[in-house]
């Protein structure tokens, strides 16, 4: 295996709000006890990376994200491999192996979320959004104990958007409560996160009817979706209400706007779920009457990425070649245009950066 060098290059934000940076002079880290070290191949570009590094995101209750890394270094679905172990790690980890970098960097192991194998809500948990350097580097220091180790076999650019992306549509389609054809509408279902629950929800035996704008139709029916419906020139309420009858029994919404939230709550159907795992930007607040959540007896569930366990589930559907993510490989440094293109809501799929070619 080749030397590990001192520094490398990174994408780099110093202050909150600023542009994007490449300096080539930042240290490599050294792994500490019970730490791997990581040169990472690919990452994923999340909607989140770009929120954060503008400030826009804030934490539970509009409270302000703490203990936030300065300068921040942003990336939180990479691919890598192991270069280096830390002393004290266990002799079942080897140079070579194919690991994951995903949001939780760190878990306490002994909370009750932890206990219950909720560990992404882990009271002292850290992050590679906010509190730890994440992918968009040439190598990262990972926790050897909350090590996500990947199956060798799958291309680690495939793999790259399972790690955020996909555990997180994952985990919104499982909170949709889904039976084999029950109607789903995924709000948002040709973007980063919506793509991916189109497929997942498919496997789980639901007929998907996909909303997005009308250049989306044909990448979202290919990707498996029963119906399209185009929400910009047509009532997207009404076209799913057409499409049921008394409505969809469940919506994942993964696009990032409040509207979309309240137009999921009107297209289902008594007793629906309502799923929630896109997040605009900033405080924003829930538009639909509480009276209509009550008389429709509606069920609002939320979540944010998903356990150790639910990735693996994740990964091991897109080793199998059920679930795939549709990916386009840019250079390291491309980012800046990545996240231009990401406001614009344009892209299809996701974007995988190349970090390290080897
Ligand atoms: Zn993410
Ligand atoms: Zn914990």
């Amino acid at each position: 295996m080749a030397e590990i060098p001192k520094v490398q290059t990174v994408a780099l934000v110093r202050e909150i709000g600023g542009p994007v940076e490449f300096p080539t002079d930042y240290p490599v880290p050294t792994p500490g006890n019970n730490e791997v070290l990581a040169k990472i191949l690919y990452t994923g570009v999340c909607l989140s990376d770009l929120h954060t590094k503008d400030a826009v995101a804030a934490g539970p209750d509009g409270i302000p994200i703490t203990r936030f890394k300065l300068p921040h270094i942003g990336g939180h679905e990479g691919v890598g491999r192991i270069v280096g172990l830390g002393p004290g790690c266990g002799s079942d980890l080897s140079l070579g192996t194919l690991v994951g970098i995903r949001f939780a960097s760190r878990v306490c192991r002994r909370c009750e979320y932890c206990l219950a194998g909720t560990e992404q809500y882990c009271l002292k948990g850290t992050n590679h959004l906010h509190h730890e350097d994440g992918s968009f580097q040439e190598y990262i220091a990972l926790d050897a104990d909350y090590l996500t180790i990947l199956p060798d076999d799958v291309d680690p650019k495939v793999m790259a958007p399972v790690l955020c992306a996909g555990i997180t549509a994952y985990k919104g389609v499982l909170g949709a409560n889904i039976r084999a054809g029950h109607w789903l509408a995924v709000i948002g279902a040709g973007g980063g996160l919506g793509h991916m629950a189109v497929q997942y929800a498919k496997v789980l035996g639901a007929q998907v009817i996909g909303i997005d704008a009308p250049d989306k139709r044909d990448f979202v029916l290919g990707l498996g979706a029963t119906e399209f419906v185009d929400f910009v020139n047509t009532d997207p309420v009404q076209r799913v209400r057409e499409i049921t009858g008394l409505g969809a029994h469940s919506a994942v919404v993964t696009a990032g706007s409040t509207k979309a939230f309240s137009h999921a709550c009107e297209m289902l159907r008594t007793g629906g779920t309502l799923s929630c795992v896109g997040m605009p930007p900033g405080t924003a607040k829930f538009e639909t009457p509480i009276c209509a959540i009550v008389i429709k007896a509606l069920k609002i569930v939320g979540s944010v990425v998903g356990s150790m366990s639910e990735l693996m589930e994740a990964v091991e559907l897109t080793r199998r070649g059920l679930v795939r993510p549709q990916i386009q490989v840019r250079p390291f440094k491309d980012l800046p245009h990545v996240y231009e293109e990401m406001e614009k809501g344009t892209l299809k799929g996701r974007i995988v950066l190349e970090v390290s070619s080897s």
